[in-house]
């Protein structure tokens, strides 16, 4: 098991290296070749002492639904298990060891403080059928944020509870629909353009719609009239993007909104890129009747393994009666309640229904309340603006070595967007991202948006020095020459991570999710 793996280390491929000696363990020094746990320990042992099984089974409780096969889990002491899971997390990239530039996906930082409020024991250890009396605190928590969603976006009111991005495109789509039948007009189609992010249209097929595509401009804009011609009777909505995912603000959302009210349908605004505008533009005011925000990309959360997603979603007044279960009223005698019924007549008299068990993410919340209040209103403005400014020193310091499609449409939003047009013959994007994987970062998110052949998206977000952009620069620099003058060795990068090109495709349509032990 502990074996040098041919798929791994391939330090023959490394150009001067020459061939480096195999070890004993296959470990490269502090790279570390960790097999499975169930080739660590073994079905037969265990690392903790039982007492005698006889005494110690449950007696007739369990009837005869107590297990009487083997569990077959592995046997490891404390320290074995602490160890295993230590190495394994040494082979991952993450937000605390550098820049992570995956566009769309907004890295930052996650504050300490953050961190530090979360664990308060009256935000971390309460539980969600505590009574509403002894969660004053807590209750404030979720209240205080939604206010600050709903003054930061303009719009009428918000659901706290979605936990995911797409799971806030949902509930807005939900409420839309549940809008259109109280008018007795349920309508069947929902318009999304080229430019918005996968999930919009997977949100609109989930909830029962029909999803027609609109073209995006050759500046890679909603294309206006396209979508105006299609508006009709039969239109829902429409979902966009903005700023979109080629990393562009959608200068004319006010205009497709009263084109698309004055037909009948509602506007959702997918706003997980809300940390490009936050402070500078109210979505509210461009005539958007849904929104989600993502917790965990504009205000910091963490995110992508490190943490649970969290995408509250704030409504127009028109959808505010619509939007579900439960909600926190703070009343005049300064205490707060959680309606966790409609009540009719009250302002949500018709709530769609609840999107989850609880009220929400309580750890985001807590999270996301200490950032928006460490940076103030006048933080938040230059959170915006200096995402939006590290994203054109990208996009202006690597334009002569790869391809913008968009960069004479103007400055970008929070992401620089390449394509891989230029690079040598039979190099493609996939080579340049495993070619940063060798400089020590995580790949740039790529052949997303589909907009654009062979994409790389860059998203740095405001919390990078100058001097780790300029590292990642010239890192990236080095790479796109490389991929130009058609290095072969960059065919076979990654050379020092311990894996290399995995059949990423088999790996997603066939995973293997069960160990089986090959010996039996
Ligand atoms: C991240 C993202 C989403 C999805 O958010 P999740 O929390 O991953 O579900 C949707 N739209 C855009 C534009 C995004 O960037």
């Amino acid at each position: 098991m502990n074996k040098p793996n041919a798929a791994g280390w391939r330090p023959e491929m490394i150009a001067g290296e020459g061939e480096a000696p195999a070890t004993f363990t296959g470990n490269r020094a502090l790279m570390l070749e960790e097999p499975l746990i169930f080739e660590i320990g073994s079905t037969s042992r265990t690392g903790v002492d039982f007492e005698d099984k006889a005494a110690a089974a449950p007696s007739s409780v369990l009837g005869n639904l107590l297990r009487s096969d083997p569990i077959g889990l592995p046997g490891l002491s404390e320290a074995e298990t602490v160890r295993h899971y230590t190495r394994l997390s040494r082979q991952n990239y993450a937000i605390d060891l550098g820049l992570f530039p995956l566009g769309s996906c907004t890295m930052k930082h996650n504050p300490r403080l953050n961190e530090k409020m979360a664990r308060l024991p009256g935000f971390a250890d309460v539980h969600p059928l505590q009574p509403v009396d002894t969660v004053q605190g807590a209750l404030a928590v979720i209240h205080e944020l939604g206010e600050w969603l709903v003054k930061l976006t303009g719009m009428a009111a918000v659901a706290m509870s979605p936990k995911a991005g797409a799971h806030g495109e949902l509930c807005g789509i939900l409420a839309i629909r549940a809008a259109l039948e109280a008018r007795g007009d349920a309508r069947s189609v929902i318009l999304v353009p080229e430019s918005a992010h996968g999930t919009n249209p997977a949100t609109a097929a989930f909830a029962g719609y029909k999803v027609e595509d609109i073209p995006a401009t050759a500046d890679g804009r909603v294309d206006v009239d396209a979508l105006k011609a299609r508006l009709g009777p039969d239109v829902a909505g429409v979902m966009i993007t903005n700023p979109n995912t080629c990393g562009l603000f959608e200068r004319d959302l006010k205009t497709i909104a009263d084109a698309v009210h004055a037909a009948g349908g509602l506007v959702y605004c997918d706003g997980a890129n809300f940390n490009a505008i936050v402070g500078r533009v109210r979505p509210g005011d461009l005539g958007v009747d849904a929104m989600h925000i993502n917790l965990h990309k504009t205000f910091s959360t963490p995110h992508g393994g490190g943490g649970p997603g969290s995408g509250p979603v704030v409504f127009s007044e028109a959808l505010a009666p619509f939007a579900p279960l439960p909600f926190v009223e703070k009343t005049a005698d300064g205490r707060y309640h959680l309606v966790e019924e409609e009540t009719a007549g009250d302002h949500h008299g018709s709530a769609f229904g609840r999107m989850v068990a609880f009220h929400g993410q309580m750890g985001m919340f807590s999270r996301a309340l200490t950032y928006i209040l460490s940076h103030g209103a006048d933080g938040l403005r230059q959170v915006a603006e200096d995402a939006v400014l590290n994203a054109n020193y990208v996009l202006r310091s690597l334009e002569d070595v790869l391809d913008a499609p968009f960069a004479a449409s103007g400055p970008c939003m929070h992401e620089a967007l390449f394509s891989d047009n230029g690079l040598a013959e039979g190099f493609s994007t996939l080579d340049v991202a495993k070619g940063l994987i060798d400089e020590g970062y995580h790949p740039m998110t790529v052949y997303f948006p589909l907009v654009v052949h062979g994409a790389m998206l860059v998203e740095p977000t405001e919390t990078e020095s100058k001097a780790a952009l300029d590292q990642f620069i010239g890192a990236l620099r080095h790479v796109a020459e490389r991929a130009r003058a058609g290095e072969e060795a960059l065919k076979t990068a990654p050379h020092f991570a311990p894996r290399a090109r995995l059949d990423e495709t088999l790996a997603a349509r066939k995973p293997v999710l069960v160990w089986k032990d090959a010996t039996i």
